[in-house]
């Protein structure tokens, strides 16, 4: 049951007097229950509470850990239809990806809990003593991971489920050993508080230690910044808007004793496609691309927001054919009405720069908060000298830029922010033209995929989900699969220490 209360550990709390309700995208109305924002003493309590849990769950053995996520599993497959209405009433999202995201979100805390049943994953590494070793004998040095303390986690818009209260961030700090406190987002508090609930009633039938998680709630920004500024927090996840993450990094720079934040945060996601293979099969790009840019309403960090063309015979036709196959695509709800509203000022900011050109968009009446397509297009000379034209629109937009001759396009590649993804659309006979393509890409993206869309991230270890400023705060980290464990810890080594002292997995 939906109470509006946050847990502050085990415990439901609500002392303060500031609330507020999510909206349902559909109907457009607010949905019913009133979210109490936490007080600071709350705050406050939920992360004194996760420290003490630090100290004991620090210790708590891969297997008991593992046992706890996947308590947390099953106890979230359990919530059943609930979790769907309230998925689907905050999120405007229909049932079928509720059920998706889910899944995800299940498979991401089975597949940590596999990953610290056992104690490989931390790297240990021995050098066994050399006493011998001339002319300076060698101590014995063993070096291991381990968690940082408690995190917290900002919970992102467009996932409730895989990227929010039990979503990857959440998944991988508690494999680390760290306790969690989310920090839910205003928009799906009641799909937080119910995997709360999971998460506490599973880690009640483990025996975790209360603090080990708290979900607090809070809009305007006080409760996040408060979160960050505790210097008992030792990490932050962040998934959102750029300044949303750029705001938190920089507060947690400036602390006392600084803390990494990892935020995940805007991508135009650059999609190249060479004219060889317009010629080839231009219809077959424009329905795949398509439906890639309009996959949940636009609104993944994935969404490939670039195409970048050269000149060429079947170019113009390609973009217009993309376009008409984007708007017959049945509009979709957005999850929010802020969102939508951010979606269309800039989609409308990029459409009325200099040079550009309204290939097509969404012109028939549409509900208020669905999300109307659109493609423009523009010169890569235009491109290059307006940064504006570099914005993230956030929904199902793209622009497609037309650059005269590969120099161009490599220069277009050179010049963007950091990004999540880089994608090629090329035929065989164009490899032996693509180095430098691929090397441009290299320096600005975390993954490269080849005759693909880049929406849908597999769960994976080799995923990479990540990539340089602003992408992500580090692009050294992914966000995405099993090494995103990988955050939370940080390396210590044990010099000439007694075999009884060691951790178990070092000792001899
Ligand atoms: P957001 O505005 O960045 O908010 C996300 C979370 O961060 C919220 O909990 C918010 O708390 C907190 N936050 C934001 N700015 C903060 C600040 N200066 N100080 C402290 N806390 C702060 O993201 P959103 O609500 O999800 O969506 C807004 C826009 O972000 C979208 O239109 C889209 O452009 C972008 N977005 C991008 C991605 C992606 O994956 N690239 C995903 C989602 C959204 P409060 O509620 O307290 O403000």
């Amino acid at each position: 049951m939906i109470t509006g209360k946050n847990y502050i550990g085990n415990t439901l709390k609500a002392s303060g007097d500031k609330t507020h309700k999510t909206i349902n995208p559909r109907l457009n109305i607010q949905n019913q229950t009133a979210f109490y924002e936490a007080t600071s003493d709350e705050v406050d309590e939920a992360v004194e509470l996760a420290w003490s849990a630090f100290k004991i769950y620090r210790k708590v053995a891969g297997v008991k850990r593992a046992e706890f996520l996947n308590a947390i599993a099953d106890e979230i497959l359990a919530l059943d239809q609930e979790l769907l209405d309230s998925y689907t009433s905050e999120s405007g999202l229909p049932e079928a990806r509720a059920i998706g995201e889910r899944g995800r979100t299940v498979f991401q805390l089975r597949s940590f809990a596999d990953l610290v049943s056992n104690e490989d994953w931390r790297e240990n590494t021995i050098d066994e003593a050399m006493p011998e070793r001339t002319p300076i004998p060698k101590d014995d040095l063993r070096r291991t991971l381990i968690p940082l303390g408690p995190v917290v986690v900002f919970a992102a818009s467009n996932f409730p489920l895989a990227f929010s209260t039990a979503g990857g961030d959440t998944a991988s700090a508690l494999a680390a050993g760290c306790p969690v406190i989310v920090k839910a987002h205003a928009m799906h508090s009641g799909t937080a508080e119910l995997v709360a609930s999971a998460i506490i009633k599973a880690a009640e039938r483990t025996g975790m230690p209360n603090g080990v998680f708290s979900n607090i709630m809070g809009r305007g920004r006080t409760v996040g910044v408060k979160l960050v500024k505790h210097d008992k927090v030792k990490a932050v996840g962040f998934t959102g808007s750029i300044s949303g993450g750029r705001a938190l990094f920089d507060i947690a720079s400036q602390r006392k004793e600084p803390i990494p934040v990892f935020a995940e945060m805007g991508s135009i996601n650059p999609v190249i496609i060479t004219q060889k293979a317009i010629e080839n099969r231009s219809d077959n790009i424009a329905t795949a691309f398509a439906g890639s840019i309009t996959m949940g309403a636009g609104q993944f960090c994935t969404k490939p927001g670039l195409l970048l063309t050269v000149e060429g015979d079947g170019t113009d036709q390609f973009k217009k054919d993309l376009a008409k196959k984007t708007i017959a695509i049945a509009p979709q709800y957005m999850l929010h009405p802020d969102i939508k509203k951010a979606f269309v000022d800039n989609v409308n900011m990029v459409s009325s720069q200099a040079g550009t050109e309204v290939v097509g968009k969404v012109e028939k009446a549409i509900d208020a908060n669905e999300g109307p397509s659109q493609i423009t297009s523009v010169s890569g000379k235009e491109f290059l000298a307006n940064p504006k034209l570099h914005l993230e629109a956030f929904g199902p937009f793209a622009l497609v830029v037309k650059a005269k001759d590969q120099e161009e396009l490599i220069n277009i590649i050179n010049g963007l922010d950091g990004q999540l993804t880089g994608t090629i659309i090329a035929e065989k006979e164009d490899h032996p033209n693509l180095h430098d393509v691929i090397d441009a890409l290299e320096n600005r993206v975390g993954r490269i995929i080849f005759n693909g869309v880049p929406t849908g991230v597999e769960v994976c270890p080799s995923m990479q989900h990540g990539g340089p400023y602003p992408a992500s705060t580090d692009s050294r980290f992914t966000a995405v699969g099993t090494n995103s464990i990988k955050r939370w810890v940080r390396p210590v080594s044990y010099q000439s220490f007694p075999n009884a002292l060691l951790p178990c997995a070092l000792k001899r």
